[in-house]
């Protein structure tokens, strides 16, 4: 199964209950997702990366 992008995690799940998930994979990030807006460290993350 593909794992899932940050956009749509964070459009399907509650963060709050995911924070410490959320966060290491936001933390120091290197890449936005243009479409949704979010940050990333992996671009495999988002649906539209664009390097930072
Ligand atoms: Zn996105």
């Amino acid at each position: 199964m593909k794992s899932k992008t940050l956009c749509e995690i964070a459009k399907k799940t509650n963060i709050k209950k995911k924070i410490e998930n959320y966060a290491e994979l936001v933390k120091d990030p290197g890449y936005v997702c243009v479409k949704c807006g979010r940050a990333a460290a992996d671009k495999g993350n988002l649906c539209k990366p664009v390097k930072i």
